[in-house]
């Protein structure tokens, strides 16, 4: 079975090979082929599926692809579906800078990830959400991870998002959460292809 990943990504690429490799380890992973499409939806489903049809139109294989962001409460959901550029450069350390900043004195620190995993095939299209729930750190902390992972702090935990590996955070992030459901599905939906 072969599935394209319409990801440009390479953070997201490499949670999502690793969480596939786990659930599904007959699953042959390619992609993204061509450009990154233009995000014009106003919500993470949207985008999802704006990715999913660009990649399986491009490929004609079935292609899975993801929207994902971090939503501050005190933020009235702030980055939300702008988390990618969130600051005017769009760099992984200037979005949390500023997230940060603007988080400066606020009490309120709860935030949770949101993942929309979708796949777009011959058959028609499948979406899936998933959240995330924690709190804006203080200051970031770890090396590993992407994006917010630093200043993210799960329910529960007292390490950063940036201080799991890669297979403990798919267990229960909302991207893990999402594609394992998703390969669930996928599973039942090309079972003996
Ligand atoms: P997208 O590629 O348009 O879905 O943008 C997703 C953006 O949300 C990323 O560039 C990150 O800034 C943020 N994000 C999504 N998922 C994660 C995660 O698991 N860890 C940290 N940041 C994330």
């Amino acid at each position: 079975m072969q599935l394209v990943f319409a990801s440009h990504n390479a953070h997201k690429r490499d949670e999502v090979h690793t969480l596939m490799a786990e659930v599904w380890p007959s699953v042959d992973i390619t992609g993204p082929h061509g450009d990154a499409p233009v995000e014009y939806g106003d919500a993470f489903v949207d985008n999802a599926l704006i990715k999913a049809r660009v990649g399986f139109a491009d490929s004609g294989q079935p292609t899975i692809a993801d929207d994902s962001g971090i939503c501050a409460d005190a933020l009235d959901g702030a980055p939300g579906i702008h988390s990618a550029r969130y600051s005017p450069s769009g760099d992984d350390a200037d979005n949390v800078s500023l997230l940060l900043e603007n988080m400066e004195g606020v009490s309120d620190r709860r935030a949770y990830f949101v993942c929309v995993a979708a796949l777009v095939d011959a058959d028609g299209e499948l979406t899936i959400e998933r959240r995330w729930y924690g709190t804006i750190a203080e200051a970031p902390r770890g090396a590993g991870g992407f994006g917010y992972d630093p200043v993210f702090i799960p329910d529960g935990q007292d390490h950063t998002a940036a201080e799991m590996t890669v297979s403990d955070k798919n267990r229960v992030s909302h991207r893990g959460q999402a594609f394992q459901a998703l390969a669930g599905a996928l599973i039942e939906r090309y079972q003996g292809v």
